[in-house]
């Protein structure tokens, strides 16, 4: 439908000129249903927010499995919880990064997208580099060589 900015007769959308006044319709343009605004919805940012902490809850659960990792026992099924709580952490991990896609798109990058970046890093980085299951060892009193063999481990990824 256009209105003539003439007459405002309304006229056909495919009309050249008005059929009330004939005056120039083809710069008008079309006016059908109003644009849906381009805003992503709030939600997305409380959304990636959760993911981000499912992620490192579930990571952290791992440091409770009473498994030594770097010599797994096959035939027991907390090492079988032990990948899977990681697998989890990083799909969730994952589903706060779409969630921020939203954000990322705007240029320049808000403020708020600069702080969700800040925490997926963190995010990422303790699941990656087990920090939580290294504290765990720490409070739960395991063998200080053992720990020392797993900061040294995490030293080298780092370098
Ligand atoms: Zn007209």
């Amino acid at each position: 439908m256009k209105i003539c900015p003439k007459c405002d007769a309304q006229n056909a959308n495919n009309a050249p000129v008005c059929k009330h006044c004939g005056a120039n319709l083809n710069e008008i343009p079309e006016a059908n249903e109003p644009e849906i605004p381009d805003d992503k919805p709030p939600y997305h940012l409380g959304l990636a927010l959760l993911f981000f902490f499912l992620s490192f809850a579930i990571s952290s659960v791992k440091a409770l499995i009473p498994e030594n990792i770097d010599y797994p026992d096959y035939s027991k099924p907390y090492i079988y919880l032990y990948y899977g709580a990681m697998i989890l952490g990083i799909v969730f991990l994952v589903l706060g990064f779409v969630c921020m896609k939203g954000l990322l798109k705007t240029k320049p990058l808000p403020g708020k997208g600069i702080f969700m970046i800040m925490i997926a890093v963190i995010v990422s980085f303790l699941i990656f580099f087990d920090v939580v299951s290294v504290a765990q060892s720490v409070i739960l009193g395991h063998n200080e060589d053992e720990i020392a063999q797993q900061v040294e481990t995490m030293e080298d990824s780092l370098s």
